[in-house]
Order: C-alpha cells, then sequence, then structure tokens
C-alpha cells in the first residue's frame, strides 16, 4: 500500500487510483496501458495542453541556469519579464505584481494587501464581503472567505467571520446588488472578494458580465477594494483572457494562479493597484507587505509562465478557445435532451450541467458517488462535483477526444435511469 495521503480523497472507500505514467495534449496514459482524455484540464490548470513543448523546453534551459533565488531584496530576469509582460495584459491601473506560489496563497496575499492597504492609511477595516456558494482555496483564510461546508466543519471555529453576499440566481440579480450596497452601508468594509462569472468548486454557478459589472461599481461607490478571484476564470477559461474584461471593470486587486504556466508548475501572482502599492510604500519598515514563501517567484516557474504567455503571442490561441465554446455548446446541446439533466450552462469553454437527484442534492449525495463510478470505467477524467457534471478541457482537445467524453456523460447520465 502506498504511504501516499491524497488530496480530498476518502482512502477508506478504497478506490483505485490510477498510476499515470505520461500525458500529451489532452491526454494521460496510464501504467495499465489505457488512455484517458483529461476533461478537466488536471483541476482546471492545463490550458494549451500536457507537456507542451515549448513550456517544457523554457523550463529545462531555466533550470540549468538559475534554479531558485531568495526574492526578498534579489530579483531575477525571468520573474522581471514576467511581471512586465504580464502588467501588459492586465486592464490599466493593475501595475504592480506580488509572486506567491498557488491560488490560496494569492488569496491570502489579497486579502493581506487589503487589510495592510486600510491599516496603514490609519482607518483600520477589517471585514470582508463574499459570495454565497464562493471557493477560494483551502488554508485557513481563504476556507474563511470561501462557503462553508462539510469540507470546512472541522475547521469553522478557527475561521473569521465574513459578511456573505447571496449569489446572483437569474432573475435575483437585483437582490444580490440590494445586499451588497446594504452591507458597504451598514459598516466600514476593507474588501469583497468574488470569483467573476462562474464559481468553480461551489458547482460553476454562472452569473453575467452585467451583474459584475454592478457590483464591482457598488465597490467603488462605497470605497470598498475590489478583489477578483480569477484563479480559475483566468487565462481564457469563460472566453476572454480575464473573465472581468467582459464587464470591463479593472478590480483593485486580482489573483491568477492555475494556468499562469499553462498548467506545468505551481505559480502564482497578486496584482494590485497603484493605490495599495503606495499605501505599504513608506520609510518605515513597519509598513512594508509582510508576506513570503521560500519559492516565491521561482525561476524556473517564472519561465514556464513566460512561455505561456509566449504561446499565448505566437498561437491562435483566442481561435481554439472560440472553437472549442462552440464545440461545448454543440454538446450541451445534445446532453440537455438526456433525462434527469437540469440547469445546463456555459460560460466560454466551461460547460456544466445537474444530474437531477430525487433525494436531494449536496457534495456527498448519492447521485456523485454513482456518477463517479460510471466515469471510473470510461476512458475519460471527469470529477464531479457532487451532482453536477462539468467540462473544462485543455484549448487542444479535439473532435474526437470530446466525443468520447460526450459519450462518457452520456452512459453515466443513463445508467442511472430516468
Ligand atoms: C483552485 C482555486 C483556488 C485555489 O488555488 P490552489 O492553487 O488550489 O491553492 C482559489 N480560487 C479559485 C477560484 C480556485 O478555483
Amino acid at each position: 500500500m502506498s504511504p501516499i495521503w491524497h488530496p480530498f480523497t476518502q482512502h477508506g472507500l478504497q478506490e483505485p487510483i490510477p498510476l499515470v505514467e505520461r500525458a500529451e495534449g489532452a491526454a494521460l496514459y496510464l501504467a495499465d496501458g489505457r488512455r484517458i482524455v483529461d476533461a478537466i484540464s488536471s483541476w482546471w490548470v492545463t490550458t494549451h495542453g500536457h507537456a507542451n513543448p515549448h513550456i517544457a523546453a523554457a523550463i529545462a534551459v531555466q533550470a540549468a541556469q538559475l534554479d531558485q533565488l531568495i526574492f526578498a531584496g534579489w530579483t531575477h530576469e525571468p520573474a522581471e519579464t514576467l511581471a512586465r509582460n504580464l502588467i501588459a495584459l492586465m486592464p490599466h491601473p493593475l501595475a504592480h505584481v506580488f509572486f506567491s506560489d498557488s491560488g490560496s496563497t494569492s488569496v491570502e496575499v489579497a486579502l493581506k494587501m487589503a487589510l495592510g492597504f486600510w491599516h496603514n492609511r490609519g482607518e483600520p477595516r477589517h471585514r470582508i464581503l463574499v459570495m454565497e456558494h464562493s471557493y477560494h482555496g483551502d488554508t485557513i483564510g481563504a476556507m474563511s472567505v470561501g462557503a462553508r461546508g462539510v469540507f470546512n466543519r472541522a475547521y469553522e471555529k478557527l475561521l473569521f467571520d465574513v459578511g456573505t453576499i447571496p449569489f446572483p440566481k437569474a432573475g435575483s440579480e437585483q437582490a444580490t446588488l440590494d445586499a451588497l450596497d446594504a452591507a458597504c452601508r451598514a459598516e466600514p468594509v476593507a474588501a469583497f472578494i468574488v470569483e467573476p462569472l462562474v464559481l468553480g468548486a461551489g458547482g460553476m454557478l454562472m452569473y453575467s458580465p452585467d451583474t459584475l459589472r454592478a457590483m464591482h461599481a457598488i465597490c467603488e461607490q462605497h470605497g470598498v477594494l475590489f478583489v477578483a478571484d480569477e484563479v480559475m476564470t483566468g487565462w481564457g477559461r469563460t472566453g476572454t483572457l480575464l473573465a472581468c474584461e467582459q464587464a470591463g471593470i479593472t478590480p483593485d486587486i486580482i489573483c491568477l494562479a492555475k494556468g499562469i504556466t499553462g498548467g506545468s508548475l505551481p505559480l502564482a501572482v497578486t496584482l494590485a493597484t497603484p493605490a495599495i502599492f503606495e499605501a505599504h510604500w513608506s520609510t518605515d519598515p513597519a509598513k512594508q507587505f509582510f508576506h513570503s514563501s521560500s519559492y516565491t517567484a521561482n525561476p524556473i516557474a517564472c519561465a514556464a509562465a513566460n512561455a505561456n504567455l509566449q504561446i499565448w503571442r505566437d498561437e491562435p490561441v483566442r481561435k481554439r478557445i472560440t472553437r472549442l465554446a462552440e464545440r461545448q455548446a454543440a454538446m450541451l446541446g445534445e446532453l440537455a435532451k438526456l433525462p434527469r439533466v437540469a440547469n445546463v450552462r456555459q460560460c466560454g469553454t466551461i460547460i456544466a450541467l445537474d444530474v437531477v437527484d430525487t433525494e436531494g442534492a449536496g457534495y456527498l449525495s448519492e447521485i456523485g458517488p454513482r456518477l463517479r463510478e460510471s466515469f471510473r470505467s470510461a476512458p475519460v477524467l471527469l470529477r464531479p462535483l457532487g451532482n453536477t457534471v462539468y467540462v473544462m478541457p485543455p484549448y487542444c482537445i479535439d473532435e474526437t477526444d470530446l466525443g468520447s467524453v460526450r459519450d462518457a456523460i452520456v452512459e453515466a447520465v443513463t445508467s442511472l435511469g430516468s
């Protein structure tokens, strides 16, 4: 038996844990000889496909030149190049780049930046507003601003209190906007953190760019910092490079991770406006930003991210995204006709549907395990969120592989009976 303790895995269920030997494009190759289509981009990170040769080459070159460097008071070219090129891609005036190594830490950094901003200005504000059903990571701070549930019940006492705004369900958007406005008026609020357009781990819940724009306007009006967690939505997932682009807004802080290296190495950034940076700028050491991790801006990870940006510049990535979105729309149209399927939805390259559970939905409901069981015997990697099935493949996936994904979903859903 392996000594490995896997994440989000109940070892007591003794489900098989496949051994993967290599990967290429949208395919994983298993030790037992099977070829599996990665329909969820290995947990939403792989954008251009696995083992991209340009990214792999950049990693090899950088690993032989400068592997790691303390980043407090030192710098290196891969990070400088990456920061400059990121800023050029981001909406004005996001002008400062803080590095970390996962989506969760990019969120911790964002929260600390927001609190530091108010603290250093001498008008401390501590209240953080969040959206119902949101997910921002698994560290204590990130869990605090995410939905409470079975995932964090054991740690709930340690999580800090936040104000929760209802999710803007289609038709009830005004209730969300009213609640946000009321919460901003009720007390001094430091920041509102939100996943733009798609709430990922919360069940691929989607809302409109208009609502995103309206929420941003309310925060702006009350001087509340707007934090966009684009860890999942960034790098083309929603059809545009950033989801925020579709609403035409510039957040005060943006978190990026997952696809920043094309899905090859862990790296994250938290981008901030000059106002937030300047609140920490001083000759007083006590006002500096107190955050770091050992691998902050690791040069190899930065080189991988630079190679990712180069791919965005050199290759027709946007065209691939548009084509994938079209194919996903066609597939969703077919899946919508299946019995038990409800709430079909799409945002860019992401499609999702709910498999209606007659005994009541939820992450631990019976539908989820039965779907998972069915997907285990199919040549695809799909990992439903409870009774929500979603498809979020690498942009390079072809028609045949997408067909296998569709077949697996059809099989899983029809095997449940109607
Ligand atoms: C995955 C995710 C995170 C956490 O990122 P990790 O790299 O897994 O720590 C944070 N926010 C959102 C929206 C995510 O989807």
